[in-house]
């Protein structure tokens, strides 16, 4: 079992050594390209928490817990980047 584990850890480092990040598309801000069309695209985000709630009820284990959820601020404009709507626009 652990030498089945080993071997999948060393394939997902091998995945992402094969990736050269250059290559790669930049994720940029929707709002700044709006705003500023003539400007730059704007691609450097602050990364924030959204705190949800789960009250007992919803727990599995009867305890009220905070979870935080992951977001990415535009520096610049300070809206939150929705990257699901991203995605959507430009991988059609
Ligand atoms: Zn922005």
């Amino acid at each position: 079992m652990s030498d089945k584990f080993n071997d999948l850890s060393k394939k997902e480092d091998n995945v992402q050594m094969n990736i050269n990040l250059s290559d790669l598309e930049d994720v940029y801000c929707l709002s700044c390209a709006e705003l500023y069309p003539e400007g730059e695209l704007q691609n450097i985000f602050h990364q924030a928490f959204i705190l949800k709630r789960l009250n007992p009820l919803q727990s599995p284990d009867g305890k009220a817990r905070v979870i935080p959820l992951p977001i990415f601020i535009c520096t610049k404009c300070g809206n939150m980047i929705d990257l699901e709507t991203w995605h959507n626009k430009f991988n059609k």
